[in-house]
């Protein structure tokens, strides 16, 4: 598959009053052309932050990039100026977020504010804007689009929303679309419509997803692969399919436990005992360490992101080649 977007070691810093917060810690994964990635993980873990970065959207100060290269197309986005990231960011890479009624603009009606953006990144004029807006809702499924044109934002219920916001995401034909939690304010039916409806214009425009969640049901109805975070750091990174049926790490097992299972063969979800580490003292050693179970001697020392059959990886000491107990022994405990 060809590689659309790279990010090596990235690195995200926050400088604050009560010290430097470790937000994002050398990162990396790519993305495919036509792929849909998942990154998974409680809120701090650094899954916004990191598709903040990708935007060009790090507040400085007090965030500050201190180290990594984010290559789209071949441009390193973490060194373009900022009317090359306007650029980016209006063509090439669009964002979705959690509530759509932060990103849309209450006193504007539907129509206008999805022909603005058309016209703004796209030079049509606002009849060819309004044509092409009566298309994009009607590419997400919303029915009568020229009514709907003339409605404001709270006409609409969140569903209708958040198909709104998607519709003028990939109105622009970016080639990457990052959606931030963009089921989590919706209730499950609508939140299962909208995966669909991701899916189906994934297929349709070949568009690139990425999809950050806390919830690792939501990424498994649409994510080839998936990176695991915690504390900033990339702590599994595998297909769904391996993910779920061989998962490696502690975390990551805490999180299926947390996933209702479709037939009903979890009835008691657990959720992970204790907080994700305070990053302005992260703990020394393994950050899951305060957490985990499994927890050895060794893990003082701050595991590597270890390399595990498949192409896979995982940041424990229990995958090592000396590790006298190893996942697979565990597994049956998930
Ligand atoms: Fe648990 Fe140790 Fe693995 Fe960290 S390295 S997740 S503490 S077993
Ligand atoms: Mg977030």
């Amino acid at each position: 598959m060809e590689t659309i977007l790279s990010v090596e070691n990235l690195n995200v810093v926050f400088h604050t009053y009560a010290g430097e917060v470790q937000a994002v810690n050398d990162v990396s994964f790519s993305l495919g052309k036509g792929e849909i990635i998942g990154i998974v993980g409680e809120s701090g873990c650094g899954k916004s932050v990191t598709a903040s970065a990708l935007m060009g959207l790090i507040p400085t100060p007090p965030g500050e990039i201190t180290a990594g290269r984010i290559v789209f197309e071949g441009n390193n986005i973490v060194t373009m100026s900022a009317e090359q990231l306007r650029q980016l960011r209006g063509n090439s890479i669009s964002m979705i977020f959690q509530d759509p009624m932060t990103s849309l603009n209450p006193v504007l009606s539907i129509g206008l504010q999805l022909a603005e953006c058309f016209m703004t990144h796209q030079s049509l004029s606002k009849h060819e804007a309004l044509n092409k807006a009566i298309d994009m809702l009607h590419l997400v499924g919303i029915p009568e689009p020229e009514l709907r044109l003339k409605q404001y934002p709270h006409q609409l219920s969140g569903g209708m929303r958040q198909r709104v916001m998607i519709a003028m995401a990939l109105g622009c034909d970016p080639r990457i679309l990052i959606a931030d939690e963009p089921t989590t304010a919706l209730d499950v039916t609508i939140q299962a419509q909208i995966i669909e409806l991701m899916k189906r214009l994934n297929q349709q425009l070949q568009t690139s997803i990425i999809l950050i969640s806390h919830d690792l049901g939501v990424v498994a109805g649409l994510c080839s692969r998936v990176i695991v975070m915690y504390a900033g750091k990339i702590v599994e990174a595998a297909t769904v399919a391996e993910l779920y049926s061989n998962p490696q790490h502690p975390y990551t097992w805490g999180l299926l436990r947390s996933v209702p299972r479709l037939d009903g063969s979890r009835s008691r979800l657990e959720s992970i005992v204790g907080q994700p580490p305070d990053l302005l003292a992260p703990p020394p050693g393994c950050a899951y360490m305060p957490r985990c179970t499994y927890a050895m001697e060794v893990c003082r020392q701050e595991p590597p992101l270890l390399p595990v059959e498949n192409d896979r990886q995982c940041r424990c000491w229990l995958v090592h080649e000396s590790s006298p107990l190893r996942p697979a022994d565990l597994l049956g405990e998930v």
